[in-house]
């Protein structure tokens, strides 16, 4: 529930600035001629990340980072599956027919063929990875059977029969796993939605194997649920089948855990091998109390220079919350950028004493918020080739509570999007003003660092739950909700004096571009994010929308914020910041309220009022006027290679860095190289 998602995309910068806030770095990408996009297909674009300063790390961090990079493309099947079961035949099965023709590379069909196999490489599966909606094939199923019949068929391996039946009918029948996630309020959600998490289980059985296994007067509950999928056997038992060496995903987690273990011997400090080496016993045993040891230990560890995520992390993906699906990063600290932020979390409870929620939800002692700037130097499961630009972890409550969270903004993945977004055309059509133009090329960067900084390392750790409450009450609206909390966090406290008293922005200026930038975009620009007819379905952008329309909605009379319309086109304008200011705090208070009470009712009237809905023609309107602009919406990126050279002994003397420029090579190398799991799991 922790992740923030790629925005940067939508707030191209028009100019980039240095910010010495929160990071990055304009410099580098303005100065020379890297070439950041190496890929277009659809609504996405393909960038590459840059990896500043890896040459000035020790031998030994760079063979750290080495074996952490390779553990982190060993789960790379695991989410596939996790997405939906037929994922790997079916990837399996295009590339296949991909790497076997030898026909006209230009034809229209095939065209859209090779467009079909990157957006499957993309999502890790055939659903869109923002949206969860199935792709549709450009293609017919005659030129699927061609290009089947000139496949030699051991290429297929066991893909063959009932299985390559039902291979085609996931591609081709949309009525077939429409949706990756679906959430709908009413339906059964787990027949409803396509993911691997549950196998013959119903919703209502799964929310009972849970309720039963939960005992509401642990303290430190371990995450029921997370690292198994829920199965129902022949004799109507329901189980769960645990992920680790020797159950679900085994020849994935040993691949993982091999990698791990040659990490750990070359960690930074002993406490990080000690805990690394935790991370493979529980790798070994699916043990999830090893998991809950290894996240204290890893969240008290703020002195090591290079730092990692490698697990069962992120419940996205699951509509009922319990089952993470697999990710890894792998990163180092920026010193620099981090001064910034240090000043922020250093400064956590004056910011808690004086939120304006309910004094009874304010945490007395805001615990070890611990935050930095890093650059990523790996991307692996959920965070590739779609990664977000900060994180914040763990997530099991207790170990928030009681020993506080990691906070961290990806400096160098928001580099790499200003730098592919700088002169796209994107303010020039949606910012009406010229001087909010001119505020968003100033300050707009370093607004939105800000933003990400406050969000992670303060709001998402800001709050306390009330004395009933178990923090599990609002269901599918808590992450959401959750979102809605810390973003308002961050909005609030964007535009307060005492942001400049401590030095960490020059002018309010910054918060003035971040209220129109945030404004603009959920009251309209995100929209191009949505097909023509559908609602908002994804949690960030429920959350954008729910604030966006609340402060504009209560602000309406006195003209807080309005939609203006000239020359036939509409923009949305911020008059008064600092009211702006007050009400979002109002509504701060009032989610506070929402999560500290469990109140599920007074959370989906908000979601559902404010966050869901669309209005058809400024949707319409907008999906135009970005057409217009040829931006893809979403963006993602390639990793770059490190390549180890070896002595005489064996060992690893040298790291070196490469950066690939072809996304279908990298992508077809990860599954020729690192794909570990079978068709059926
Ligand atoms: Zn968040």
């Amino acid at each position: 529930m922790k992740q923030i998602s790629s925005l940067a995309a939508l707030f191209a910068m028009t100019t980039l600035l240095t910010t010495g806030c929160g990071g990055p770095t304009g410099t580098e990408a303005r100065t020379d001629d890297f070439q950041w996009q190496i890929d277009r297909f659809d609504d996405i674009n393909v960038l590459r990340y840059r990896v500043p300063d890896f040459d000035s790390l020790t031998l030994r961090q760079k063979q750290f980072i080495y074996y952490l990079s390779q553990a982190a493309v060993c789960g790379r099947d695991i989410l596939y599956d996790q997405n939906c079961k037929y994922n790997l035949p079916v990837r399996r099965t295009l590339e296949a027919l991909y790497t076997a023709y030898d026909g006209d590379k230009s034809a229209g069909e095939w065209l859209a063929f090779e467009k079909y196999l990157k957006k499957v490489w993309f999502a890790n599966g055939v659903h869109h990875h923002y949206s969860g909606d199935k792709f549709t094939p450009e293609f017919s199923p005659e030129f699927f059977d061609s290009l089947l019949a000139a496949t030699p068929a051991e290429r297929l391996g066991d893909i063959r029969g009932s299985l390559l039946d039902t291979v085609k009918a996931v591609i081709f029948d949309p009525a077939l796993y429409p949706k990756r996630v679906d959430q709908t309020a009413g339906v059964d959600m787990i027949a409803a939605s396509a993911c691997n998490y549950y196998n013959g289980v119903t919703q209502r059985e799964a929310e009972a194997f849970y309720t039963a296994l939960t005992d509401t007067a642990d303290r430190q509950p371990i995450s029921y649920g997370l690292n198994s999928q829920l199965v129902k056997e022949k004799n109507g038992r329901i189980v769960e089948r645990v992920w680790s060496a020797d159950g679900m995903y085994g020849p994935a987690i040993r691949e993982i855990v091999k990698w791990l273990e040659r990490a750990a011997a070359v960690a930074d400090t002993p406490e990080q091998e000690a805990y690394t080496r935790t991370l493979i016993e529980y790798y070994k045993t699916g043990d999830l109390r090893l998991f809950d040891l290894y996240n204290v230990a890893w969240v008290q560890d703020t002195e090591s220079t290079v730092d990692y995520v490698n697990g069962f992390i992120e419940n996205y993906g699951d509509p009922l919350g319990y089952k993470a699906s697999w990710e890894s990063t792998v990163n180092f600290k920026d010193f620099e950028a981090t001064k910034t932020t240090q000043i922020i979390s250093d400064n956590a409870q004056w910011f808690e004493d004086h939120s304006p929620i309910d004094p009874q939800y304010r945490k007395p002692h805001v615990k070890g918020v611990s935050a930095k700037v890093i650059t990523v130097a790996m991307l692996g499961g959920d965070c590739y080739p779609s990664t977000p630009i900060g994180i914040n972890l763990p997530n099991a409550d207790w170990i928030r509570r009681d020993h506080g969270s990691k906070s961290v903004t990806i400096a160098n993945i928001t580099a790499a999007y200003d730098a592919a977004a700088a002169g796209n055309g994107f303010a020039e059509e949606f910012i009406l003003r010229p001087e909010d133009r001119e505020l968003r090329a100033r300050w707009g960067a370093m607004g939105n660092n800000l933003h990400t900084d406050l969000h992670e390392c303060l709001g998402h750790a800001s709050g306390q739950l009330g004395p009933n409450t178990k923090g599990d009450e609002l269901k599918n609206y808590g992450s959401t909700l959750e979102e809605a909390r810390a973003d308002l966090f961050a909005l609030y406290y964007m535009n307060d004096p005492k942001l400049v008293e401590l030095g960490v922005i020059p002018t309010l200026d910054v918060a003035k571009t971040e209220y129109n930038t945030y404004m603009m975009n959920g009251l309209m620009t995100q929209l191009t994010r949505i097909e023509p007819g559908k609602g908002i379905e994804e949690a960030h952008m429920r959350n954008r929308a729910l604030i966006a329309g609340w402060v504009y909605e209560r602000g309406r009379a006195d003209r807080v914020v309005e939609f203006v319309s000239e020359n036939g086109k509409t923009y949305v304008v911020v008059n008064d910041y600092d009211r702006l200011r007050e009400l979002f705090g109002e509504l701060l208070r009032e989610i506070q309220r929402i999560k500290s009470e469990g109140d599920f009712e007074a959370g989906m009237a908000l979601v559902e009022r404010y966050g869901v809905k669309v209005d058809p023609a400024l949707h319409a309107e907008v999906l135009k006027r970005y057409a217009a602009l040829d931006i893809a919406p979403y963006s993602g990126f390639v990793n770059p290679r490190y390549v180890p050279t070896f002595g005489e002994d064996g060992t690893i003397t040298e790291v070196s860095i490469e950066y690939p420029a072809d996304y279908v090579e990298q992508m077809l190398t990860y599954s020729s190289d690192y794909s570990f799991l079978p068709n059926r799991n």
